[in-house]
């Protein structure tokens, strides 16, 4: 007989799964049940259909139903699974009633956070998920003239440069001081925020959401805030992500401090023959150990793979992370990896640091951008620990190398003497983030 895994969940945690079981065990029967009438396709495109970036919703799909069908991957679309019994190895599926497996991935996913505020029921609140919601959501977008995003997380920054570079009153609502507080920098921020200023976002930080407020036919017209009432035709609410675990909790996974399953390197969870991956488990920060939950797309799926090869008789790991991120925000593009001094101060981590103002082609070529970086490091040791960045061009690749350079243990030494391409059109003489590391270097010289 053929070895049987059900994977429940079908966004890029478990097709990456199914993809997993496949490479190791060709012969294995893969069913994967998901609550979403698709698989395959990017949500992470949706804002910037939204914003009219990218043409139309179809290019978001990444294949088609057909390719999981010759791959001998089942996919059941628009079929939830209610229950898991952990000593039995079965699901209860929706209208197929019990479903045995041999190994099972739990790929759950996300939702967004409950803003716990009255008038949470009202239609015209907009969670930007599900491919189809989206497209409807878009034709309505086309008549909305004044809308509010509701907290400035990293879909909300995405939502927010969506909707004002679509021409329509852009409000958000965020209680920090300044957008992304949690994660980002607030000097890495005020670019950003001063381009939003431009394309005419209207910016309430420092102001908690009280109650979204309907019309007579219960659709949304206003939120209320801490600051007073804004008008609203619909409310983008980007809450932040938690672990969509209720399946996991019931079925009695050992769940960890963010409400994530917790598992083990190989995504095992506490069950036997059951591994979890995605945005539904926690995995440790490489120098922390702190628990991270709701990470990116790109982990979800490269942990997926790992889940997968293991659910079918593989020997994988995942290790811990180290988070390199980026995004378009306004007009600039910002990133990092590890952390930058907001959390290093929230955790009690010390370090020293070092910022540049550096371009990303040569000075006279045209096109050329500004690239800040700031880079910080463990004292005595000089190890690089995290670095955030505001630019226009070539964020993301800096952000893939420095994670790099965190968890191999750069020093700002290594960094301030790298090597680095030079090429006017691609590249200025002068990396910013060997100026950074240098600058670094040149203040601690200095004390
Ligand atoms: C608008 C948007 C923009 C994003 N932008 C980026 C980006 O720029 N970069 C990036 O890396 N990532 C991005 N992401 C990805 C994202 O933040 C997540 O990290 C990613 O979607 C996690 O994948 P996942 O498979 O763990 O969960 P999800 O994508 O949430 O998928 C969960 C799956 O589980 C299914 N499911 C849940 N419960 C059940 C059940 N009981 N029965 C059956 N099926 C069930 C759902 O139907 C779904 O198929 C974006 C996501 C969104 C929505």
């Amino acid at each position: 007989m053929p070895r049987k895994t059900v994977i429940i969940g079908g966004g890029a945690a478990g097709l990456g799964a199914a993809g997993g079981v496949k490479a190791a065990d060709p012969g294995a029967d893969v069913v994967v049940y998901t609550e979403y009438e698709d698989v395959a396709y990017s949500p992470c495109g949706i804002p910037y259909v939204h914003g009219k970036e990218i043409p139309d919703f179809e290019r978001l799909f990444l294949a088609g139903k057909q390719t999981y069908i010759d791959a001998g991957i089942d996919v059941h679309y628009s079929t939830a699974v209610t229950a898991l019994d952990t000593a039995h190895k079965v699901v209860t599926v929706v209208g197929e009633g019990q479903v045995s497996y041999d190994t099972l991935v739990v790929a759950t996913g996300f939702n967004y956070a409950d803003p716990g505020v009255p008038g949470g029921d009202l239609a015209g609140l907009y969670y930007v998920k599900n491919i189809r919601r989206a497209m409807e959501w878009d034709k309505v977008l086309d008549s909305v003239k004044k809308a509010v995003v509701v907290d400035a997380s990293p879909l909300g920054v995405e939502m927010v440069t969506a909707l004002a570079q679509r021409g329509i009153e852009t409000h958000l609502v965020d209680p920090y001081p300044w957008p992304l507080a949690e994660m980002v920098d607030p000097d890495i921020m005020a670019p950003v925020e001063e381009s939003w200023g431009e394309l005419g976002v209207v910016a309430h930080y420092n102001s908690t959401l009280e109650a979204f407020l309907g019309d007579h036919s219960g659709h949304v017209r206003a939120v209320q805030t801490s600051e007073g009432e804004l008008e609203a035709e619909i409310v983008v609410v980007c809450t932040h992500k938690e672990p969509n675990n209720t399946l996991a909790a019931k079925a009695g996974l050992k769940l960890g401090s963010t409400g994530g399953v917790i598992v083990d390197a190989r995504m095992s969870t506490s069950a036997s023959d059951i591994f979890a991956a995605g945005d539904c488990v926690e995995i440790p920060h490489g120098l922390t150990r702190v628990p991270l939950q709701g990470l990116t797309g790109s982990h979800a799926y490269a942990q997926g793979k790992v889940a997968g090869a293991n659910a079918g008789g593989g020997n994988r790991a995942y290790r811990a992370v180290y988070v390199p991120w980026g995004t378009p925000a306004g007009k600039w593009v910002i990133g990092g990896a590890s952390f930058g001094e907001t959390t290093a101060t929230a955790l009690g981590i010390p370090y020293v640091v070092g910022t540049a103002q550096g371009i990303s082609r040569a000075r006279y070529y045209p096109g050329v951008k500004p690239v800040k970086v700031k880079l910080l490091a463990e004292p005595g040791s000089l190890r690089l620990i995290g670095a955030q960045m505001v630019g226009q061009e070539g964020i993301k690749e800096r952000a893939d190398f420095l994670a790099m350079a965190v968890k191999f243990g750069f020093t700002l030494g290594d960094l301030a003497t790298m090597e680095n391409v030079y090429s006017p059109a691609i590249g200025a003489l002068n990396e910013p983030i060997v100026l950074a590391a240098q600058n670094a270097l040149d203040s601690l010289k200095r004390r």
